[in-house]
């Protein structure tokens, strides 16, 4: 986890070049409530990555626009596009994770890619050596999951916390959760932006989890 000042800055400035390209505004809940929802509905979003410092999650700035749709979530199929060898089986477990906390959601791997809603691929994010894996949350709330899931080739073992097959499985875990509308902000412990040797024995998506994300992602409609 240790980074020199000077990486940290060109990051940064990385970042904020990146911010300033695609109009991204800080994922604050502050930063919400400065924008009406009709403007952040139009917005592209994109996850912050797991792991980064905070002020860097800032400094990406990404908006969430909402959840997915309901009839979204029932059957949620993913493509593995170049998946690294070493993350198919966390990714496959992580399927598994999504799958059986309730019986509305399902997330099962599927081999063409014109048929999936999730596509997740090994990219090599430049300047981003921190952060091991980002995904993209919906486009618009009640709509489609988020598209994708990018694994982070450039992720540096050597300087940040080693990836087992078990971290593997929760940063997975935790990305899928961003694709369904999910965000560091709400009270799910493994949506928590950052991760640590502790959750190398995390257990799963505990029942009081899932009792909060079954009322997040199903509220029961109005009548
Ligand atoms: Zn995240």
């Amino acid at each position: 986890m240790k980074k020199t000042f000077l990486k940290n800055a060109s990051r940064l400035l990385m970042l904020t070049a990146l911010s300033t390209i695609t109009l991204f505004t800080s994922c604050e809940k502050e930063g919400l409530e400065i924008f009406d929802q009709q403007e952040i509905i139009s917005k592209q979003t994109r996850d912050t990555y797991l792991n980064l410092p905070h002020d860097q999650i800032n400094s990406k700035g990404l908006v969430p626009v909402g959840l997915a749709g309901k009839v979204f979530l029932r059957d949620i199929k993913i493509f593995y596009n170049q998946v690294p060898q070493e993350w198919v089986t966390p990714t496959n477990r992580a399927l598994t994770e999504w799958s059986s906390f309730n019986n509305l959601l399902n997330m099962r791997r599927v081999f063409s890619r014109a048929d999936a809603d999730i596509v997740i691929s090994g990219e090599a994010e430049i300047g981003l050596n921190s952060s091991p894996a980002g995904a993209d949350f919906p486009d618009v709330a009640n709509g489609p999951v988020g598209k994708f899931v990018t694994i982070n080739l450039n992720y540096d073992d050597n300087q940040n916390l080693a990836l087992t097959p078990n971290l593997r499985y929760y940063i997975m875990t935790h990305e899928l959760g961003h694709n369904l509308g999910l965000t560091h902000f709400d009270p799910i412990g493994f949506m928590a932006p950052n991760f640590t040797e502790v959750h190398e024995n995390w257990g799963g998506i505990s029942p009081t989890e899932a009792n909060t994300i079954s009322e997040t992602l199903f509220p029961i409609d109005p009548r």
